[in-house]
């Protein structure tokens, strides 16, 4: 028998690098998150990210970095993402059903990973918008639970609406019967959520950089200010926020890090642009 007629008999894919969405669910008018199928070789750090994106009209791939919003067990991969209007990616990227496709490049990247901290005890995820994306992989990692002895999630947006999806993440995982068996019952206690909008009338309200240099946050919370012997701190937002994040926790006697060189603090952008 010739060997080519001896080959498994699958189906093409139709684009480089596919995967196959396998769930989709919109949030807001401008926020969905989805999850595709995951490369059998795709190996990743929590908290990284990739390179996805469709094929664009001139038959080019039409690529967007994007972080993994799952964690590094799961056997789909997770994105969260939001929808610009005349984005060239997202304005059709929001239209992808279960069964679609999507080009992924398994090639996993970013700074935001546990590698690049030193240990402490108190590790703090600082998030605008869509950076809260590779936190969701963080807050799903046992490792991070493993290293630091609490997280403390801070996730500002606008409005409420624009919060549900980390808060059904957070609340859901603060309510897991199976970490609850592993860490015990007072796990909800080591994964500890500050939400607050900016725009929207809520119950907490603020920028994340002015509820730290208040105090506000560690008054609400009941914590001793962040201090470089015991915290920890990965950032994620538009530019602005990152540099002025960044200025704060300098101000706590933080230093930034990398995965050569592991320090008090990590930042990575969540999208290119001027943002909010
Ligand atoms: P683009 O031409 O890429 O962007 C148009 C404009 O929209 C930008 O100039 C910017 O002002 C604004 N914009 C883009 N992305 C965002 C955003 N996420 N939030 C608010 N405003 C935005 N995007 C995600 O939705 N989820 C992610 O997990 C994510 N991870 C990223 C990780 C890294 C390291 C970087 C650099 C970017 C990431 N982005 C993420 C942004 C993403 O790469 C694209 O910019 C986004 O998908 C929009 O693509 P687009 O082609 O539609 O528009």
């Amino acid at each position: 028998i010739p060997v080519a007629d001896a080959a498994p008999k699958t189906a093409p894919k139709t684009l480089p690098d596919a995967q196959t969405v396998t769930a989709v669910r919109h949030w807001t008018d401008s926020l969905f998150s989805f999850r595709v199928t995951r490369p059998a070789s795709l190996r990743f750090r929590s908290g990284e990210f990739v390179m996805i994106g469709l094929l664009g009209d001139n038959g080019k791939p039409l690529l967007r970095a994007y972080s993994i919003a799952s964690p590094n067990w799961d056997e789909e991969l997770e994105f969260y993402s939001i929808k610009v209007p005349d984005g060239p990616l997202t304005s059709k990227l929001q239209h992808i059903q279960p069964g679609d496709e999507i080009i992924l490049r398994p090639k996993p990247v970013g700074t935001l990973v546990l590698d690049a901290l030193l240990p402490g005890k108190r590790l703090w995820f600082l998030a605008t918008g869509t950076g809260i994306a590779p936190f969701a992989s963080l807050m799903r990692d046992p490792e991070t639970y493993e290293r630091y002895e609490q997280v403390v999630m801070m996730h500002t947006c606008r409005t409420a609406d624009e919060l549900a999806y980390g808060r059904e993440l957070v609340e859901n995982l603060r309510h897991d019967p199976l970490l609850g068996e592993i860490y015990g019952e007072d796990f909800a206690n080591r994964l500890v959520y500050y939400p607050t909008t900016t725009r929207e009338e809520s119950p907490r309200m603020g920028r994340i950089t002015d509820n730290m240099t208040s105090g506000k946050v560690f008054a609400d919370l009941g914590l001793p200010p962040i201090s470089p012997e015991t915290d920890r701190a990965m950032v994620c937002g538009s530019l602005a926020f990152n540099v002025d994040v960044k200025a704060v926790l300098e101000g706590f006697g933080l230093h930034e890090g990398a995965n050569s060189e592991p320090r008090e603090f990590v930042v990575e952008k969540a999208f290119v642009g001027d943002g909010v």
